[in-house]
């Protein structure tokens, strides 16, 4: 089964170290969350693992089914079954949604074993359906005057056609109604297996009513400062994130 492990991870950016050695261990079939205040490098931690160059991993591993994540470019950890939502350019000019959609597919399923156009268009009609999206997105110019709720739904989409083994949502529920986040949570609930883990970074406890993790860590400052089970979420929506610094000490 997939087997996913970041060990003392530390990052910085422009010199200014944000990542302070983050440890998790994730394992196929598991969802878990990471919840924490605003500015404690949830983000960071999403761009780092995507391999943004403007985040410097100074210290750390991080591999997926033993192999060295840091070592491979960006599109090496999409085709090693690494899914970030971020790692797509949020417009390109020309490129339908489609066509990114089928050369990102390819990308992933590498040379010799392209799907066929076929193949390709009945997967993402039957996708796009499941996630009540207007068909005519898929001739779209991608994320081309997209809503947020539309570049939401399509990065589900997108995280649907690829079947990757690590899923890693940055603030997917940001900016989405409730019935977009219910379809969103449904498209996630749906992907669930045995050989696939999530990573769901989230400021609001909203998205884990609908989409339940197995796991709840809260980061604090660059470091993952606690780890529960869902109750860590409900705590924290009721009581804010002040008991977890007293409990340990932290002071801002
Ligand atoms: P979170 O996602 O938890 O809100 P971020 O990872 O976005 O936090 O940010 C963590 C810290 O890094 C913040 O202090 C933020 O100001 C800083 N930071 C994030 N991105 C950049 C950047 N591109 N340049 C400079 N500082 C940044
Ligand atoms: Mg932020
Ligand atoms: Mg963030």
């Amino acid at each position: 089964t997939t087997n996913f492990v970041i060990e003392g991870l530390k990052a910085t950016i422009e010199g200014k170290e944000i990542l302070k050695g983050i440890n998790l261990e994730m394992k196929g079939g598991e969802i878990h969350a990471i919840m924490g205040p605003n500015g404690t490098g949830k983000s960071t931690l999403a761009s780092a693992l995507m391999g943004h160059p403007k985040y410097e991993v100074t210290d750390g591993s991080v591999t997926l089914d033993g192999e060295d994540v840091l070592d491979m470019a960006v599109d090496e950890r999409a085709r090693a079954g690494l899914f970030l939502a971020m790692q797509y350019p949020s417009e390109i000019a020309g490129v339908t949604n489609s066509d990114f959609l089928r050369s990102a597919i390819n990308a992933r399923r590498g040379e010799g074993n392209e799907i066929s156009l076929i193949k390709f268009i009945r997967q993402m009609e039957g996708k796009m359906k499941e996630l009540d999206m207007n068909p005519e997105f898929a001739h779209r110019y991608l994320n081309e005057g997209f809503s947020g709720g539309e570049k939401k739904r399509n990065e589900i989409l997108q995280m649907m056609l690829l079947d990757p083994k690590i899923v890693v949502l940055d603030e997917i529920d940001s900016g989405l109604d409730i019935d977009a986040l219910k379809i969103v949570a449904n498209g996630v609930n749906a992907m669930k297996s045995e050989d696939r883990g999530f990573l769901i970074i989230t400021h609001y406890q909203r998205l884990l009513n609908y989409i339940t993790p197995d796991y709840v860590h809260v980061m604090m400052q660059g470091r993952i400062v606690k780890s529960g089970g869902p109750e860590l979420a409900h705590r924290l929506e009721a009581e804010g994130y002040d008991w977890v610094k007293e409990e340990l000490g932290i002071t801002d």
